[in-house]
């Protein structure tokens, strides 16, 4: 199984969707999940487990949110399904880095949506860019003999995801877009 898709197309993060899909009824969760596990080849997932660990209530209760629990099993058995991989990954950083030179923004604020990177000056959505490192995080993980460079040039680790990530995104303007981290 591992690898038998790395060439898969276009992988996405789901991150940054979960206060969204919280909101949703169980078929929308169906659809979605199933949607997004037949497109992608690796899926990346902050791990919320450690994110429980390292943050504060507010988050530690939507996380315990049943409905973003049973989309989320329901992501799982529909990628094991269709030979796609899930990948946890470590959720530290993934805001505060840029995706463009790494360099950690510690200035960062909740209240930051859009940033400039103050090292290289690219301009940030703050899910966008916050998804794209979570998503190189499970290419790495998923792909740990692979190069940066190979990565780099894989279909394309970041930017047709940005369209990706904004047109699931857009599929439920209802809860507010916010993340933490
Ligand atoms: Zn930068």
């Amino acid at each position: 199984m591992k690898g038998s898709n790395n060439r898969k197309k276009a992988k996405v993060i789901l991150s940054t969707l979960h206060k969204k899909v919280s909101n949703q009824r169980r078929d929308f969760q169906h659809k979605l999940s199933r949607e997004i596990a037949d497109n992608y080849g690796i899926i990346g997932v902050e791990d919320l487990r450690i994110r429980n660990m390292v943050k504060n209530h507010r988050f530690a209760k939507s996380i315990s949110d049943a409905s973003w629990g049973q989309f989320f099993s329901f992501l799982i058995y529909k990628a094991e399904e269709a030979g796609s991989r899930v990948e946890r990954v470590d959720p530290r950083y993934t805001s505060m880095e840029c995706h463009v030179c790494h360099n950690i923004n510690y200035n960062l604020t909740l209240a930051d949506r859009t940033w400039t990177c103050p090292v290289c000056h690219a301009e940030h959505d703050r899910n966008v860019n916050a998804g794209i490192n979570t998503l190189s995080k499970a290419i790495r993980q998923e792909l740990p003999e692979w190069t940066f460079g190979e990565i780099s040039s894989m279909d394309d680790p970041s930017y047709s995801n940005i369209a990706a990530l904004k047109s699931i995104l857009s599929k439920n303007q209802e809860a507010p877009p916010e993340r933490e981290g």
